[in-house]
């Protein structure tokens, strides 16, 4: 028998793709013996699927890779995939920060939908790993029990992240084996492992719109947002939709305050002339928290109990420095269990922007994850994931009715 449509993988992208596939012959293969292992981690068990406003909005969410994304954002919008849950008896809740959930809060019943919506017309194999993909007339897919063949193929199979979920970059591998080009993964999403972490103790300890320079030899960008200290380096909004820029031994130079430096030794100037009798430590919590002028205060070997009028030049430098301009080189990007998404993938470059067809190979699909596309936090993920699933299995429809 040959199938006219094999997924491999049961994520959002794998699920999305089977929707639309309904009156063609598909069987989609997963490896672990449930399907969407992550979406049912996702948004910590919620599942934050997508991002409301304007499709405007979605552009600087995507690193460089908006234009590649853009036609099929715009063929399948976060408002038509809220459409379609709320078709399917799942109402959604809008966050004050955009980000679109299920009602219910559960990511099981966004899966439950998926599932329920695909599966009297879609045969669905778990606990069959795909090992093989090759191609010679028809694609040949070999797993761990069987060989199959197919007219077309959609390859779903997510990234490097949480591997424990499945997701364990096999795309990559059979991307390999059919010669098609990739780009290596690495992690996105993620907290960042520092050199030397004088904040260890810290770890909880959060700052508001800290702004953070980012330089390989150079300077590469500055990041603005929240910043979270871990006991093994930082996290927070800022790090983790930045980390997809960052690499091991890249320096980062981070202002904890909300002040630019001219504007803080000014500011200190001013409380030394207008409280000399304050003692150093009081004069600083104006600026960060108590635990963390006590650290640097130490770390500098600054006595804080010193009145404001013996603070000399030389210790104002250097706390200045430290809280306006801290140095931290990066150790490690991310690890496997605690990055959100992969960077990385196969290449764009290899696929159509439409539909995602492979543009050596006709009838073959890469979506989701497994792209290198990814995503900042807040529902931009999972929609590309539906965006890509869908785009493709769009097109492949549209083949057979043709
Ligand atoms: C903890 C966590 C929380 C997250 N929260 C959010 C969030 O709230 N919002 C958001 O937008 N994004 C979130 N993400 C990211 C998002 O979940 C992923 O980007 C998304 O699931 C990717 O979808 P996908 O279908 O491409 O791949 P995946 O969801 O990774 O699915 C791939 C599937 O393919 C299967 N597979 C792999 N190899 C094979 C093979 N050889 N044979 C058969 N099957 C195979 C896997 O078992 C898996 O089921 C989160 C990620 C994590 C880890």
């Amino acid at each position: 028998m040959i199938w006219d449509v094999i997924i491999i993988g049961s994520g959002p992208a794998g699920l999305a793709a089977a929707t639309v596939l309904r009156g063609l012959n598909v069987l989609l293969l997963e490896k672990e013996n449930t399907v969407a292992n992550k979406l049912r981690l996702s948004g910590a068990g919620q599942c934050n699927m997508t991002h409301s406003g304007q499709l405007e909005d979605f552009e600087d969410k995507y690193g460089d890779k908006w234009r590649f994304i853009r036609p099929s954002m715009k063929a399948y919008t976060n408002e038509d995939m809220i459409r379609y849950f709320k078709k399917q008896g799942c109402d959604v809740i809008v966050t004050d920060k955009g980000k679109v959930f299920p009602k219910s809060l559960k990511a099981d019943d966004v899966i439950d939908v998926l599932i329920k919506d695909i599966n009297s017309s879609i045969k669905i194999n778990t606990s069959e790993p795909v090992i093989k993909l090759l191609y010679d007339d028809n694609y040949r897919i070999e797993t761990t029990k069987s060989v199959y063949q197919s007219k077309c193929v959609i390859v779903a199979t997510g990234g490097i992240s949480y591997p424990k979920t499945g997701s364990t970059g096999d795309g990559l591998k059979f991307a390999k084996m059919l010669n098609v080009s990739v780009k290596p993964y690495g992690y996105a999403l993620s907290p960042i492992y520092v050199k030397e972490h004088l904040f260890s103790e810290l770890m909880g300890l959060s700052f508001e719109n800290v702004s953070i320079d980012h330089f390989r030899g150079k300077k590469i960008n500055t990041y603005v947002g929240d910043l979270l200290i871990t006991h093994f380096g930082y996290s927070g909004p800022s790090i983790i939709n930045a980390s997809r820029w960052m690499e091991k031994s890249d320096r980062l130079y981070i202002n904890f305050t909300s002040y630019k430096r001219e504007e803080l030794e000014n500011d200190l100037l001013l409380q030394i002339k207008n409280s000399p009798k304050k003692t150093v430590r009081t004069l600083l919590t104006k600026y960060v928290q108590n635990r963390m002028v006590d650290k640097m205060l130490s770390s500098l070997s600054i006595d804080g109990q010193i009145l404001a009028s013996e603070f000399n030049k030389k210790n104002r430098k250097d706390i200045i420095n430290m809280l306006t301009n801290y140095e931290v080189i990066i150790d490690q990007v991310g690890k496997s269990h605690i990055a959100m998404v992969s960077k990385g993938g196969i290449s764009t470059t290899e696929l159509s922007k439409k539909n995602f067809e492979s543009k050596k190979y006709k009838g073959l699909y890469f979506v989701g994850e497994c792209v290198d596309v990814d995503g900042d936090t807040g529902g931009y993920n999972i929609q590309f994931a539906f965006s890509s699933g869908i785009a493709a299995a769009r097109h492949i429809k549209e083949r057979f009715n043709d």
